[in-house]
Order: C-alpha cells, then sequence, then structure tokens
C-alpha cells in the first residue's frame, strides 16, 4: 500500500494546488488503506467524504508538497475521529472506585486488570483490589492469582462455585474493610456475545455501580470487534475501551471503527503480555498506522525544524561541484543528532516497526560515534583532501582515534562511495528539474 500512496504522491509533486482529481486519485488510495486495515465499510465513506472535502483547493504549504498536505489532512481527520487523548481514569466521590472489565473471551480481560492495577499503583499511587469474578474458564482464578502475587498484590477469589454477582458484593465490602481505593472485577468472557453472559454482567454492573466499565477487545480481530464492541456497549454503557495486542502486526483499523460505531474513547493500548506493555492511546499515531506509514509527517516535521535551509543549501552546491570533505560530514552527523536519538527516528520509519531487536539501532548510535572519532582524528589536509590519506597516515588516524585500521579504511571507501552515489543522484534530480513544468 505504502508503494501505491508512493506513486500518487509522485505524481502530484510540483503542482501549486490540489485539484479535485489528484483528490480523488489519492482519496482511492486511502480507502483501500481504510479497508485493508479493517475499517467499517460506512465509516470509511463518511470518512473520505469529509476529508475530499477540506483537501480540494487548498492551498499548498510552503513546507508540503501537495501529497503530504493531502495525506496530512487524512491524519488529521483519522486523529479527529479517534477523538483526542483520553487516558484519564475515574475516581470515584467516595473510595473505592469500581472498574468493571467485560469482554470476549481470550480478548485479555485478565491481562489487563493486572495491567490497569499496576499503572494505578506506579502511576498514581493507588492500592488497587483484583476481583477474580470469572468463574467459567478453567484456571481464570488461577490466573489472575498468579498476576497478583508477581505484582504483589491482593487478589479477591472465592473460588467457583459462588456467583460472580456475589463475588463483586462481596470483594467491594471487603475493600472497604481493606482500604483498597480501586476494585477492579475481572469478569468472564464468552468466544461469542450471548444473552447469558450479557444478563450477568448487567447483574453485576446493578449491584456494584461501577465508576468505568471498559470494554477490552483484541485489535486483530478486526471488524468483529466493531459488532462485538457495539453490542457491548448497548447493554452495558462503556466508560472506555482497551484495544489489546497492538504489538502484533494489526493495522489496528479496528480502533477508528470502534470509536466511530460506538462514540467511546480508547483509553489504552496493549502491547505485549508483561505487565508494563500498557499505553495510553495516541489517535494520531494510531492514525499512521492505519495509514501504514509510520509517523512520517513527524519526522518529515522534524526534519524541516532542525536541518538549517540555509546549510542544506549551501552543501547542495558542495556536492554539484564535488568539493564535499568530511568537515562536511561531520557538519551532517551533527544534524542528523539534532533531530533526536537514532533509534527514535527510525522508529518513526514506515515498516520500522516490524525491524525487531532495538539492540542494533544502539550499535548505530555507537557506530556514528567511531565514525566521529575517526574524522576527528584527521588533520584539516586530510579531511578536506582524502586523498592523501595513505597507509602510515591511516596508521595514525586509527591509533589517535582508538579504532582499527580497518574501520579507518572502511570509512574512507564509504565516504569515496558516499560522494560517488551524490553525484549521481544531483545529476539525476537536475535532470528531472529541467523535464518538469511548474505552473
Ligand atoms: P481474557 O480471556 O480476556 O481474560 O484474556 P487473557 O487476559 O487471559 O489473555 C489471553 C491471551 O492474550 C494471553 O495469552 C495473554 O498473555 C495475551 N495478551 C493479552 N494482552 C496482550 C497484549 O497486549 N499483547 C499480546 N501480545 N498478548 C496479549
Ligand atoms: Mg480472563
Amino acid at each position: 500500500l505504502a508503494d501505491r500512496l508512493q506513486s500518487t504522491l509522485q505524481k502530484l509533486k510540483g503542482k501549486g494546488k490540489v485539484n479535485e482529481a489528484d483528490v480523488k486519485e489519492m482519496m482511492r488510495e486511502v480507502r483501500l488503506a481504510l479497508l485493508e486495515a479493517d475499517v467499517n465499510f460506512k465509516v470509511v465513506k463518511d470518512f473520505v467524504k469529509r476529508v475530499s472535502e477540506r483537501a480540494v483547493g487548498q492551498d499548498v504549504l510552503k513546507s508540503l508538497t501537495p501529497g503530504q498536505q493531502v495525506i496530512k489532512v487524512v491524519q488529521e481527520e483519522l486523529t479527529a475521529l479517534m477523538g483526542g487523548e483520553q487516558s484519564k481514569i475515574a475516581v470515584a466521590p467516595k473510595a473505592p472506585t469500581v472498574i468493571m472489565m467485560v469482554g470476549l473471551q481470550g480478548a485479555g480481560k485478565t491481562t489487563t486488570t493486572g495491567k490497569l492495577a499496576n499503572l494505578l499503583r506506579k502511576k498514581y499511587n493507588r492500592n488497587p483490589l483484583l476481583v477474580a469474578a470469572d468463574i467459567y474458564r478453567p484456571a481464570a482464578i488461577k490466573q489472575l492469582e498468579t498476576l497478583g502475587k508477581q505484582l504483589s498484590m491482593s487478589v479477591f477469589s472465592l473460588g467457583d462455585q459462588v456467583s460472580p454477582v456475589e463475588i463483586a458484593k462481596q470483594a467491594i465490602a471487603h475493600a472497604k474493610e481493606e482500604h483498597h481505593d480501586y476494585v477492579l472485577i475481572d469478569t468472564a468472557g464468552r468466544l461469542h456475545v450471548d444473552e447469558n453472559l450479557m444478563e450477568e454482567l448487567e447483574q453485576i454492573k446493578e449491584l456494584s455501580n461501577p465508576d468505568e466499565i471498559f470494554l477490552v477487545v483484541d485489535a486483530m480481530t478486526g471488524q468483529d470487534a466493531v459488532n462485538v464492541a457495539d453490542s457491548f456497549n448497548k447493554q452495558l454503557g462503556l466508560t472506555g475501551v482497551v484495544l489489546t495486542k497492538l504489538d502484533g502486526d494489526t493495522r489496528g483499523g479496528a480502533a477508528l471503527s470502534i470509536r466511530a460505531v460506538t462514540d467511546t474513547p480508547i483509553k489504552f493500548v496493549g502491547l505485549g503480555e508483561k505487565m508494563d506493555a500498557i499505553e495510553a492511546f495516541h489517535p494520531e499515531r494510531m492514525a499512521s498506522r492505519i495509514l501504514g506509514m509510520g509517523d512520517v509527517l513527524t519526522l518529515i516535521e522534524k526534519a524541516q525544524a532542525n536541518v538549517d535551509a540555509e546549510k542544506a543549501k549551501e552543501l547542495e552546491a558542495k556536492l554539484r561541484t564535488q568539493s564535499f570533505t568530511f568537515d562536511d560530514f561531520l557538519d551532517q552527523l551533527a544534524q542528523v543528532r539534532q533531530m533526536g536519538p537514532l533509534d527514535e527516528l527510525i522508529g518513526m520509519l514506515p515498516g520500522a516497526n516490524k525491524v525487531k531487536g532495538l539492540k542494533n539501532l544502539q550499535v548505530d548510535e555507537k557506530q556514528i560515534n567511531h565514525v566521529e572519532a575517526i574524522i576527528r582524528s584527521m588533520t584539516k589536509a586530510e579531511k578536506t583532501n582524502p586523498e592523501i590519506i595513505n597507509a602510515s597516515r591511516r596508521k595514525r588516524i586509527a591509533k589517535g582515534s582508538g579504532r582499527s585500521v580497518q574501520e579507518v579504511n572502511r570509512l574512507l571507501k564509504q565516504f569515496e562511495d558516499m560522494k560517488k552515489m551524490m553525484k549521481q543522484m544531483t545529476n539525476m534530480s537536475k535532470g528531472k528539474k529541467k523535464g518538469m513544468k511548474l505552473p
């Protein structure tokens, strides 16, 4: 998809204004992107209409190409559609605050109950009580107890012979006695929404008068998630949604549909099985994810804010005349550094979320340090005219920088290759510029 969007963007380059046909073409791609990401059909339709209206005839910002501009509108609208960041958890005027966790079997209710309790304690200094009210799934009580032990938190359970309604009732009384300020009720799920389940949940709700009812939804379930969210919301009146398993490679279109259909905010996302793998929901990150392009715009904005325009011009001139030196190279490294930690930057690139193992990125940062050390060990003459760097100079530079001669050799070779490549690139873009008609 990214490729498809890219090629459409390519066509829009060099245009002063985005016209209706351009937008139409872009919107076709965006529409496909959304449908591919499992966004509800009706939601997509309304959405595309709104964006089209906004995008047609927009003046083109100086800093963005028209294509990027349209994408920006798309992203802004997606973000708006998903609501602002809403990770606040209710506080009851009189303790304890009761949170009921609901959802289908396997969605991640029990895990999320543990994560939320952990968050409440760590971030808000609270003392939650976990309540094991899933008496149906084998070992469900044990699972919560294990999590409780792992977190050193109290778990309330009465085994699987007492009704969930009774468990909830006694748990709240117990919480008052023991001065727990939050009660998190981990309820049972079913494979599908059914009458019995809903009835039981309604009874628990009636009795425990919860301040929050969080629906836990597996992000991988796509379209199904919307129907599930809709039924739970109609029956119980949800106050928030937690979208789990976003660490998988789902595009997360469910987030958009759920929000649009139930008008319930997504409050948190689950990003793994560990107890700290929970985050506040960020609508703009989700928008990028749905579009499948990483935080591309953030990256563009960051780059534009940091790369000095003047410097960039100078550099371009140097590249053209082939007078690019190691000093310029150092300058460039410094500019890249200014944009922020490398791993953060790389994380914003499309597809980067698929690259596992941040260790490799750290090595990259280290390598930049090494490169810098080597360049700083060169004399002025060497930096300007690298061709004078013979074997004995190489040895001296290696010694001075604390790197090996092989590394020095490698850098010199890379620098030459880079210059060659840049020469080709500048030739290419010159040719392109000539052939392109600007309005
Ligand atoms: P429940 O039936 O709704 O209580 O679901 P569980 O809490 O038992 O979770 C079902 C499975 O999903 C377990 O293996 C969890 O470890 C896993 N799980 C829950 N949340 C996440 C998440 O955010 N990411 C990943 N990768 N796995 C999760
Ligand atoms: Mg469970």
